[in-house]
């Protein structure tokens, strides 16, 4: 299946194919935005995730300047108030001082492009580069299943391959570059990723495969997948005939919390006027 010339790959679109090739297509190629709910109780999941959309807006505009002072007046919610005072007070330690808030790179892969939007890149020219990634989850996921996150694999990839504009025009090394993950409900336990030459060769490799895997296939090959607790969670369950009910969102593990990424999906608008 041909994909569209303009159609430009995210790690919440390769995840999902990871996850269910079928969710691809439906959201990505179909652009179906099933009604359905993607977890009870409805309304308290939807306030969980605007309390993220604000929690980024709260520290993008702390890192821009805006005095913290100010933010904490904007703070009245219980959850999010917490999650302030715990940046504020355990926020990310040794941090380079050059900072890019909500950066977003972008470079040609497989004949599309491959894009991507940074909670903040912090930079210490020639030295080292740490991305940083503000996550709002109600349960600490572990160091494997971070690592593996098409996230992780993306965001180290890209940040090597288009990044040289962060760093005075000098290429980045693998070497150079770190991915933390902070968690405003675990505030002392962020995790902290290196990179080498060795893992960027192999996400080019997975990466260009991926890619070439769904432009090779037909519309009808786009399988559903074979884990059904994913269904669980997912809003097109009813279309694929795998239930009816969303599942408690206490009952869920990291499956849930990764749906919270689409509420920062990318404008794509936006990529052209400040691709690197
Ligand atoms: S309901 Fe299940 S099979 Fe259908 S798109 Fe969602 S995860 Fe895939």
């Amino acid at each position: 299946m041909a994909l569209p010339a303009d159609f430009q790959f995210s790690q919440s679109s390769l995840q999902d194919y990871v996850d269910c090739p079928r969710r691809f297509y439906l959201r990505y190629l179909r652009g179906l935005a099933w009604p359905a709910l993607q977890a009870e109780p409805a309304l308290e999941h939807e306030r969980h995730l605007q309390q993220g959309v604000q929690f980024h807006r709260l520290v993008h505009q702390h890192v821009l300047g805006v005095p913290s002072e100010e933010l904490s007046r904007a703070t009245a919610d219980a959850n999010l108030s917490r999650w302030w005072g715990n940046y504020l007070e355990h926020g990310p330690a040794d941090l380079p001082e050059v900072l890019y808030p909500e950066a977003v790179l972008s470079t040609p892969l497989g004949g599309h492009r491959l894009v991507a939007k940074y909670d903040l890149i912090a930079v210490d020219v020639g030295r080292r580069v740490v991305i940083l990634e503000w996550k709002t989850y109600r349960k600490r996921p572990g160091r494997r299943w971070l690592a593996e996150r098409l996230q992780t694999r993306i965001y180290r990839y890209l940040l090597v391959r288009a990044g040289a504009c962060l760093n005075e025009g000098q290429p980045l090394e693998s070497e150079q570059v770190e991915m933390v993950y902070w968690f405003a409900n675990f505030p002392d336990h962020p995790e902290g990723l290196a990179y080498d030459a060795a893992q960027y060769q192999a996400d080019e490799v997975y990466l260009t495969g991926l890619i070439a895997e769904i432009e090779g296939l037909e519309e009808e090959g786009f399988p559903l997948t074979g884990d059904t607790e994913r269904c669980q969670y997912c809003r097109y369950r009813s279309l694929c005939r795998r239930g009816i009910r969303a599942a408690n969102m206490e009952d869920a593990g990291e499956e849930l919390e990764l749906d919270d990424e689409l509420d920062f999906s990318l404008d794509l608008e936006q990529v052209a006027e400040i691709e690197f």
